[in-house]
């Protein structure tokens, strides 16, 4: 190991900046949405079945709300325009604005070169959780989705129903495609209801029981056309493992709420970002 430099206690003590401060990011009017909310008819709704996934379309300016019903369960969630999948979900992008857990008033982002808000969360159930003191807290833009590539690597299973290949069945049978065509297109997710941090001694990825319940939901705000993919993890409450059957699990409901005509006053989808794309060529 490398001797540390005399001064060693000094640079580990330089205070950290945030990367991106949110003071100048575009803010949704979370009036105006309750206000339209308050309006709002459930226009339909799918039950997605315990280690599978189901894909949802959601109008733009419509809600849609992801509840747990039958017992402790995590989602993970895939969004893409509902026009063009080539913009979907950017987790990654959506941790370093918002940081490692979302709950209300931020957003899923979508992929480069369009980089605008895709979903808004309007309501959490967990939103009392906070951040537990191992550093967990729920709805994780941290992990990517449980998948057989990472069970095979680690204990070469061929294990079928986690949510990557729960996602590529939806998603498949949505277009008409073949598994093949389809898993391109799924993406890291957003893991909601889940319970996870970083441990504070080693830094590795954990997991943790997660707190939700019979209940508990999170709804959002559709910002432009959506198409969701949403898989009830093989994991249950991903307190024990996941990537096998071994884990109790339950359904996921996802119902589609339609505010009044004329609720949404003065809102618009967000344009596709104003960066010129020329990269200085
Ligand atoms: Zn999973």
């Amino acid at each position: 190991m490398t001797q540390a430099p005399d001064d060693a206690d000094a640079r580990r003590a330089v205070a950290p900046v945030i990367c991106y401060p949110d003071d100048t990011l575009p803010k949704p009017d979370l009036d105006l949405y309750a206000a339209a909310r308050a309006t709002a008819r459930k226009s339909g709704e799918i039950l997605v079945p315990p280690r599978d996934a189901r894909c949802f379309e959601v109008p733009r300016g419509q809600f849609f709300r992801i509840t747990s019903v039958g017992g402790p369960q995590v989602g993970d969630l895939n969004l893409w325009n509902a026009e063009d999948l080539t913009e979907r979900f950017y987790s990654g992008k959506t941790r370093a604005l918002h940081g490692t857990h979302l709950t209300t008033g931020e957003r899923m982002w979508s992929s480069f070169p369009h980089l605008r808000p895709m979903a808004t969360i309007t309501w959490d159930s967990l939103d009392w959780y906070g951040i537990d003191a191992f550093g967990g807290s729920v709805h994780d833009v941290i992990g990517t989705r449980c998948d057989p590539y990472t069970g095979n690597l680690l204990s070469g299973t061929q294990y079928h129903h986690c949510c990557h290949s729960n996602l590529i069945r939806a998603l498949a049978g949505h277009l008409g495609v073949s598994a093949v065509e389809a898993e391109p297109h799924v993406h890291d997710v957003l893991n909601v209801f889940m319970c996870t941090g970083f441990t504070r001694d080693t830094g590795q990825y954990f997991m943790k029981a997660s707190p939700v319940r019979p209940g508990d939901h999170l709804e959002f705000f559709a910002e432009i056309d959506l198409l969701g993919g949403l898989s009830a993890c093989p994991g249950g409450d991903c307190g024990s493992g996941h990537s096998s059957d071994a884990a109790a699990c339950h359904p996921l409901l996802v119902e589609i709420f339609a505010p009044a005509p004329g609720s949404l006053e003065g809102w618009q989808p967000r344009e596709p970002s104003q960066y010129d794309r020329s990269h200085g060529l």
